[in-house]
């Protein structure tokens, strides 16, 4: 837990967020600013800050996210997306706590 993280504050309730699945590793919930019609974010509740800290003790825990983005996917209704890790600000990411982005569903309406 971070104190000034925005997704650790999700995972602990302080900030809201449309959560659409939720266990003791793992949250989903939809991205604040969609870039395609559905459009959410797999994080574990472990305040890891980018893809480059993980070690093999996260393997379990990164395939989790996996399998759990195609479960989430089809729940959603998508039939093909994307998926999305950003590491480092080079990689374009922004919240430094470890999220894999799932988008499909064509572009926001
Ligand atoms: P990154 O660029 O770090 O891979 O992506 C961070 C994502 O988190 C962005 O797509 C951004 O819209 C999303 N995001 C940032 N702050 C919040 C928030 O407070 N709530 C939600 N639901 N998404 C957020
Ligand atoms: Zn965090």
């Amino acid at each position: 837990m971070s104190t000034d993280c925005i997704f650790c504050k999700i995972v602990t309730n302080a900030v809201p967020a449309k959560k659409i699945y939720e266990d003791d590793d793992v949250i989903a919930f939809h991205d604040i600013r969609p870039l395609a019609r559905i459009h959410f974010l797999i994080v574990p509740k472990q305040h890891i800050e980018t893809l480059k800290e993980c070690q093999p003790a996260h393997q379990a825990l990164l395939g989790k996210m996996l399998l759990l983005a195609a479960k989430l996917a089809e729940e959603q209704g998508l039939v093909g997306y994307k998926t999305q890790i950003n590491v480092g600000r080079e990689g374009g990411q922004e919240v430094f706590h470890l999220h894999l982005h799932v988008f499909g569903g064509g572009p926001v309406a």
